[in-house]
């Protein structure tokens, strides 16, 4: 009798402790870091279901497809408190709702872009800036050519795409979307030196323009 009650309590022990450790290797099992590359033009489809998912969609365009673009919208999407984006080019109208959607929730957006192309027909930076989103350009005379975009600090997305629709349905292009610490973090900062370079209280400097002009890359 007394066996028959230890072997029950040391089958228990053992099968508790399995239990345990499978939720403990579960628990800190060290997630991978997400590294992904997409090409472009993208497939067209139809992405409703990402910015509106509870408005069902009827248009003529493939549903459920997942394509490059639908990847990124995804990516931008899942800021949960900031989007730092620095684009020469910004007339993507889908993008643009995408980051009027995370400015409804909440997500800190910071905007730098090109001071000509912030002007140009089509240009989304308006409705940005009218969303009370900071938007800032430099005033130096050289490009601001950069296409890369940081969510929440901690996820890159680099190549070079500019947020058009030419770019992401025409032009063969490529992105990197990465997590690894040491190609976000350079972005991290360079954005975070851009943004003081380009404050409009700043820029009036002249030694500002010319530490600009000095290190900003051209095409
Ligand atoms: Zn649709």
């Amino acid at each position: 009798m007394w066996t028959v009650k230890v072997v029950g309590v040391s089958v228990l022990a053992v099968s508790v402790t399995v239990e345990l450790l499978n939720w403990l290797r579960r628990r800190y099992k060290k997630r991978k870091p997400l590294n992904e590359v997409l090409f472009f033009p993208s497939e067209v489809a139809c992405v409703e279901h990402l910015l509106s998912p509870s408005a069902p969609c009827y248009c003529a365009l493939p549903h459920g497809v997942d394509t490059s673009f639908s990847r990124l919208l995804r990516h931008v999407l899942s800021a949960s408190s900031s989007l730092d984006l620095c684009v020469f080019a910004f007339s993507n109208t889908d993008l643009c709702r995408a980051v009027l959607s995370l400015r409804k929730r909440g997500v800190v957006i910071r905007v730098l872009s090109d001071k000509d192309y912030i002007a140009i027909n089509g240009s989304q930076i308006g409705p940005l800036r009218k969303a009370g989103i900071c938007v800032r350009s430099d005033g130096g005379a050289v490009y601001m050519h950069h296409k890369f975009a940081l969510v929440d600090g901690s996820l890159l997305i680099s190549g070079s795409l500019n947020w058009t629709l030419t770019a992401v349905q025409a032009n063969m292009e490529n992105l990197i979307v990465t997590m690894e610490p040491e190609l976000v973090r350079p972005f991290v900062q360079e954005f975070n030196r851009l943004w003081e370079l380009s404050d409009p209280a700043r820029t009036l400097s002249n030694g500002v323009q010319t530490e600009l002009e000095r290190t900003a890359g051209h095409d």
